[in-house]
């Protein structure tokens, strides 16, 4: 019995793996065009049904981080406002803004990869996405492929301080 239930975490880990890949891709995206790189992907039934990098500088929208722009496409094309049977992989650990909207989108499940100590909203610098006077919770996990996610934003910043000197 042990062994099974090893197993199927194994297997579900190997899975969760693979879709934050897939948001490691739109974090690589941002990086390249100078953003600060994060990125997220939608999934629903195994699918993939929006992804987004961070924005915030083309658009010069302070909103516009790579969770929200993913959250309205995957709105966008389920057609609802809910995503009650969604889960989100994010790069990095959902902001307030973004901790915020996902609980107003009522979606499932947040996967991240690195905590966000300076203003991560799912329990670093505060919680908002299992506060108790909310009536949503969303469950979530952290540390899925996080060392990929920190070392391409520690590389962006150190490149980005090195420009500036
Ligand atoms: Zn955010």
């Amino acid at each position: 019995m042990q062994e099974a239930r090893d197993l199927s975490f194994g297997y579900s880990m190997k899975l969760h793996e693979q879709y934050m890949r897939e948001a490691l891709k739109e974090a690589q995206r941002a990086f390249e065009e100078e953003e600060v790189p994060v990125g997220a992907v939608v999934v629903q039934e195994g699918k993939i049904i929006a992804r987004a990098s961070n924005q915030v500088e083309r658009l010069k929208d302070p909103t516009a981080h790579a969770e929200m722009l993913a959250l309205t496409s995957a709105t966008h094309f389920l057609r609802t406002k809910w995503l009650k049977d969604a889960s989100l992989y994010v790069t990095i650990e959902p902001c307030s803004m973004c901790a915020g909207a996902l609980v107003l989108a009522r979606i499932k499940n947040i996967y991240y990869g690195a905590k966000d100590p300076k203003t991560g909203a799912c329990g670093s610098l505060t919680n908002l996405v299992n506060h108790k006077k909310l009536n949503h919770r969303i469950k979530t996990q952290g540390g899925i492929l996080q060392e990929d996610c920190a070392s391409l934003l520690s590389e962006f910043f150190k490149k980005k301080r090195h420009r500036r000197n």
